[in-house]
């Protein structure tokens, strides 16, 4: 079971996770949990860190407290056993000491390493698993909580984004925390965190919590992993923007993989890579209507559904370049040119369009990125006689169209831009990979909402 920030954001919400667990446990379920940090905590790290490199001492001081009063009210609120509290109030102090002094080093040295990054935002998840292990034991189950690092998931050392060794980590879980399964006691790991062969701590990515739980499902071959969240499932669209939006019963691993890699904001773009292998399906449930089944993610859904579309997101905050240049018709080498020097200057390419006529490409990236985007590229390729122009839009907006039915089926494109059409919506720029898994469009970003709406209607997405 893995719990998000959100799920465990106050000591209320704590209780509840840990009455989940306790329900679970009762009905004879072995545990393992996997929990994020407090919601919201990892960015204000990341913030006091960013304080702390500009030598800003006051800061780390007043951080340091705001921290040990947030944790220690969550402890009071979750926990009632007074002997149980003070021990996890103590941990919380020793933790947040030792994040002052960490934020303090750094504020000396006035540098801020990917590493010592890393070790910074690995404190959200050190100061929330030992509350929520409070409250499970606060219910008199036996509980344990470890680190990534202590519970054996070992990574490569690429800072920010580590990627898990998977052959030693599950070698090391089996052997570190299985013995505690067959004495009954539930294991809690820190998500998120992780260290590399050599001890030094290390993350695995923005969201990696859901990586951890399905690393630790990989270990222990569980029947299911579940990620507990703040919605009911995957849904179709945004619900905010789409109001009858409808919680998806099942889905295969491909079409999940797609929607969390397209913002659907459902997980982490590789939590899903450990467990495909092992087919261990995966269920995202919602931790405020637990009787709710949630959304069911496995090899082959046996939904009866054989709907081509199933799910449509927006994606804002993007910007679109245009390069233009005749001497790209038939130059071998002229695109990867382009994409050397985005990669170079460590920008994300979202999405590609280019034609046979090869005299342009388009090219969808953060919007924030953008103004760095353009000057470098200008600064590279202007004047060296392959492209003559770069332009760029930042009030567009991406529309992806994703369905794993959808390969083969014949009319899903025709009917998704007659939609677009219907609307007097004029389409940006197109992309249809041969997966044919998702088709990808970008329109003007005040046009975004009536397009995934109009979208939603035409496949009777409310009926799903
Ligand atoms: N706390 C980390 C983050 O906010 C990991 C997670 O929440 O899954 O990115
Ligand atoms: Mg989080």
């Amino acid at each position: 079971m893995k719990f998000g920030g959100t799920s465990v954001a106050t000591g209320e919400r704590i209780r509840n996770v840990a009455d989940l667990v306790a329900e679970n446990s009762k009905k004879g379920c072995k545990i393992v949990v996997a929990v994020s940090a407090l919601d919201g905590t990892t960015d204000e790290l990341f913030e006091a860190a960013e304080g702390a490199k500009k030598g800003n001492e006051t800061l780390v001081r007043e951080f340091k407290l705001k921290m040990l009063r947030k944790h220690s009210e969550a402890a009071s609120k979750a926990i009632r056993n007074n002997e149980i509290r003070k021990e996890v109030e103590q941990t919380i102090e020793k933790t947040t000491d030792e994040l002052e002094k960490v934020l303090t080093g750094i504020c000396y040295v006035g540098e801020l390493t990917p590493k010592s990054t890393d070790y910074v935002l690995s404190f959200g998840e050190r100061l929330s698993a030992p509350i929520v292990c409070g409250a499970i034991r606060n219910l008199e189950l036996k509980a344990q909580w470890f680190t990534g690092k202590e519970a054996g998931i070992v990574t490569d050392s690429n800072f920010g984004e580590a990627s898990p060794l998977m052959n030693v980590t599950v070698h090391q879980l089996k052997e570190r925390i299985g013995p505690l399964l067959e004495r009954n006691v539930i294991p809690i790991v820190t998500g998120y965190i992780a260290a590399t062969q050599d001890g030094v701590v290390t993350t695995i990515g923005r969201g990696g919590s859901d990586y951890t739980s399905t690393i630790l499902g990989v270990a222990f071959a569980a029947d299911e992993v579940w990620i507990w969240t703040d919605v009911d499932g995957i849904m179709t669209a945004d619900p905010k923007i789409i109001p009858s939006a409808k919680t998806l019963p099942e889905l295969s691993y491909q079409e999940a993989a797609e929607m969390a890699i397209f913002g659907a904001k459902a997980m982490h773009p590789r939590a899903l890579e450990p467990v495909i292998k092992e087919k261990i399906p995966v269920r995202i449930r919602n931790v405020f209507h637990p009787e709710n089944p949630g959304t069911l993610i496995t090899e082959q859904p046996n939904t009866k559904s054989k709907e081509a579309v199933k799910a449509i997101a927006l994606i804002r905050d993007v910007a679109m370049i245009n390069i233009n240049g005749a001497s790209m018709v038939g130059a071998p080498g002229s695109y990867a040119q382009v994409f050397d020097v985005l990669g170079k200057n460590n920008i994300n390419i979202m999405m590609i369009s280019t034609a046979i006529s090869e005299s342009n490409i388009s090219l969808v990236i953060r919007r924030d990125l953008l103004a760095r985007a353009i000057s470098n590229l200008e600064i590279a390729l202007l004047g060296r006689g392959l492209v003559n122009e770069v332009t760029s839009e930042d009030d567009v907006s991406v529309v992806a169209v994703m369905g794993a039915n959808m390969k083969g089926t014949l009319g899903v494109a025709s009917r998704i831009f007659t939609t677009v059409a219907r609307k007097s919506i004029n389409i940006r720029m197109i992309a249809q990979g041969s997966s044919e898994l998702n088709i990808s469009f970008v329109v003007k970003e005040r046009d975004g909402e009536a397009v995934a709406r109009a979208i939603h209607e035409e496949f009777k997405l409310d009926k799903i």
